[in-house]
């Protein structure tokens, strides 16, 4: 298959983080995400406006599996779901929303708050419906935006995609449902967390953590990273170490 264009990657020790930057070399740029953040330090910009979201359920496609994450496909042909303001240039196209999870309650988002991991992080990938398409998108600045949601675990059915490759269709699903009330977020500019790690992605952090219940993780757990037919291997711990923040400036919104 196409293993020369895309060489295999994973979470697991043989094919995990530390030897991505081999195939990837992206890996090692200045701009990289996940980070630490250490919200003491974090610069309030009275710039920063709010941001909102037209999502039309319509658009949602499928739910896969592909035995990195479990994903929400949409339909991004056209400006359908969209996702505008806070520190964006223009209008962002809603492509495909995924999460990152862990074995455990205390770890499995990616980007950290003051030492702190959540149980989970959701992206919501967009991009700038001012370029042709995504690919295009990929290789500007400005082309992506990634809102990301913290998931916090407390008592208080996400998912029946258990094995890796199986898709199902998933329709009529409004992804605003997954934003916490609050809106105020924290933003910098970074890269996808995932190969090849294309420093494209103005990042969007919902300081909100959303509540999911314990069942609902168990579920995420329960997903496997091998196909139907092969042994239950738990997708669990797909997410990034924290990549050194350099340079960058974060900004607060006021709000
Ligand atoms: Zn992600």
């Amino acid at each position: 298959m196409s293993s020369q264009l895309h060489p295999p990657w994973g979470y697991s020790k043989d094919i995990g983080p530390d030897t991505w930057h081999k195939n990837y070399p992206f890996a090692k740029g200045d701009n990289q995400s996940p980070v630490e953040l250490n919200t003491d330090a974090i610069h309030q910009d009275p710039i920063l406006l709010p941001w909102f979201t037209s999502y039309d359920p319509g658009a949602s496609k499928t739910l896969l599996n592909n035995g990195k994450t479990c994903k929400v496909v949409f339909d991004d042909t056209f400006d359908r779901s969209v996702l505008r303001g806070g520190p964006l240039p223009g209008i962002y196209r809603l492509r495909q929303l995924h999460f990152h999870w862990g074995s455990t309650d205390n770890q499995g988002s990616e980007h950290i708050v003051d030492g702190a991991r959540y149980a989970a992080e959701l992206h919501l990938v967009h991009w700038y419906s001012k370029y042709s398409n995504y690919a295009e998108a990929l290789r500007q600045n400005d082309g992506v935006t990634v809102v990301a949601v913290f998931l916090e675990v407390n008592t208080k059915g996400l998912f029946s995609i258990f094995s890796q490759g199986k898709e199902i269709p998933f329709q009529k699903f409004d992804p605003s449902i997954l934003f916490p009330k609050s809106r105020g977020y924290w933003t910098y500019y970074g890269s996808f967390t995932t190969p090849p790690f294309e420093e494209c992605v103005t990042w969007i952090l919902l300081r909100e953590p959303i509540i999911v219940s314990a069942d609902q993780m168990t579920k995420l757990r329960s997903l496997s990273c091998k196909a139907a037919n092969e042994p239950h291997c738990p997708l669990v711990d797909n997410c990034r170490p924290p990549q050194p923040l350099n340079y960058r400036m974060v900004r607060a919104s006021i709000q």
